[in-house]
């Protein structure tokens, strides 16, 4: 590894994003910090359903969501749930969102978020190669799996769009898919296979992100949560955190779902909802299934990895707590014989679900890039449902900005103060 002079990075947070970050940072020869609240054992980006996205290039905030939002929020297992408050954020947030709940904005969004997610995949296979990672990447697409006539309609209108951003995507039959799924029993209408997708073991490779940094280097700070900043009109000159105070010549903002209340303590704005959702892990005893899939109606994510299957779903958008809501977990237990009537899937004990926070910007996009007013400043975060996938992407721009080089990606669209 190149350890030049290039100078010294700090990142705040240690998810998919700070990881990269710092991974791309040592290759390109920067002493690297980071500092974490917690014991990095566990975020939003262990949990989650494991899946590489470039199918997902329709931002959160798209037409028809705030509609199937409000049905939604009526049904105690629904996939949905907006936390009624009067909070000014949650309103702020709310107003923000469906503003860009349309046609437009998505057609005006949907290539960059295409272009951030292809280049993530790509690096992740570059990542999978080093002799350090073993994550189970893998591309075999994504099945999204449909039941109603309704869906049916939306979903081949999708893969026709996704068709024509250049993304390889096929349009199965009933008897198309259950071929591709041998071992399971399939009761759905047919399916979109999204070849372009992939998916991976999160654990395996947030452990190893964790052993290849250390590795190479970096200084790692569990359990010091950032409290404070230094800063004058134009730059930041440390971070206060654990009692401490860190400076370096760059500094990195992550933090997922508290990315808010970090930045607001540099004098920062930047919108985003916490988007409770949970997984857990079930041990298939004859039905292995081949391919990741999207049971559309019900919205839950299923993923093989690691010899079982993870469930994930719902979101939960309003405050961050740690209360598990087992009515929801039921919603998608329920939903899986529906798919895979072989599945026999009982309700895990409470023990045995996992949560996470999807940081969720209100237009549906990442923030990426420097902030405007603290020059040696950059941010990487809100992936909401995708944040795990662009993390090689994330982590990539960061260290080009952080070199004042040309980005590898077009992130005209991702300004971290494109609300202020
Ligand atoms: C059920 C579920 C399924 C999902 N499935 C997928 C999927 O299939 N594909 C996909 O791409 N995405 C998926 N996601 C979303 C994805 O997991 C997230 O977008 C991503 O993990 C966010 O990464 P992050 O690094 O931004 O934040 P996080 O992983 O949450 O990391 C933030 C870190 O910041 C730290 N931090 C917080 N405050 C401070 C502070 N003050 N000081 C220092 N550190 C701090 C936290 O301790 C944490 O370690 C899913 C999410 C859920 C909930």
């Amino acid at each position: 590894m190149n350890q030049t002079n290039k100078g010294s990075a700090l990142i705040i947070g240690g998810g998919i994003a700070g990881l990269c970050s710092a991974y791309y940072l040592l290759k390109d020869g920067w002493k690297v910090t980071l500092l974490d609240s917690g014991d990095l054992r566990d975020n939003c980006s262990y949990g989650n359903a494991g899946m590489l996205v470039p199918s997902h290039f329709t931002p959160l905030a798209a037409p028809g969501i705030v509609a199937q939002g409000i049905k939604w929020m009526f049904n105690s297992k629904s996939p949905f749930y907006v936390r009624p408050s009067l909070s000014t954020h949650l309103i702020s947030w709310g107003f923000k969102f469906i503003k860009h709940a349309n046609a437009a904005h998505v057609k005006r969004t949907a290539p960059s978020i295409r272009d951030l997610n292809l280049l993530s995949s790509h690096l992740y296979d570059e990542m999978a190669e080093g002799e350090d990672f073993a994550f189970e990447l893998q591309h075999k697409g994504i099945l999204m799996l449909y039941k109603t006539e309704k869906m049916v309609e939306e979903e081949i209108h999708l893969a026709e769009t996704a068709r024509s951003l250049g993304l390889d995507v096929e349009t199965l039959s009933k008897e198309g898919v259950q071929q591709l799924e041998p071992n399971v029993k399939l009761d759905v209408l047919g399916a979109v296979h999204y070849r372009c997708d992939g998916h991976l073991y999160p654990q395996a490779l947030m452990a190893q992100l964790i052993a290849y940094i250390r590795k190479k280097g970096a200084i790692i700070h569990e359990h010091t949560a950032v409290t404070g900043f230094e800063y004058d009109q134009e730059k930041l000159q440390a971070v206060i955190a654990g009692g401490q105070k860190f400076n370096a010549d760059k500094f990195v903002m992550t933090g997922g779902a508290w990315l808010p209340e970090i930045a607001k303590r540099a004098g920062l704005r930047i919108p985003l909802m916490p988007g409770k959702g949970y997984s857990f892990m079930y041990k298939p005893t004859e039905h292995q299934l081949v391919h990741p899939s999207l049971l559309l109606e019900a919205r839950v994510a299923v993923t093989p990895m690691n010899n079982h299957i993870r469930f994930g779903g719902t979101m939960e958008l309003g405050a961050l707590n740690n209360s598990i809501n087992m009515n929801r977990v039921q919603g998608i237990v329920e939903a899986i014989p529906q798919y895979y009537p072989d599945l026999k899937v009982a309700l895990p004990e409470k023990k045995d679900v996992w949560f996470g926070f999807r940081p969720c910007s209100p237009d549906g996009l990442p923030y990426l890039g420097y902030s405007k007013r603290l020059k040696n400043l950059i941010i990487a975060g809100g992936g909401g449902m995708m944040g795990l996938s662009l993390g090689p992407a994330y982590g990539k721009v960061v260290s080009e900005l952080a070199n004042e080089q040309l980005s590898s990606a077009d992130i005209a669209q991702f300004s971290p103060e494109r609300f202020t």
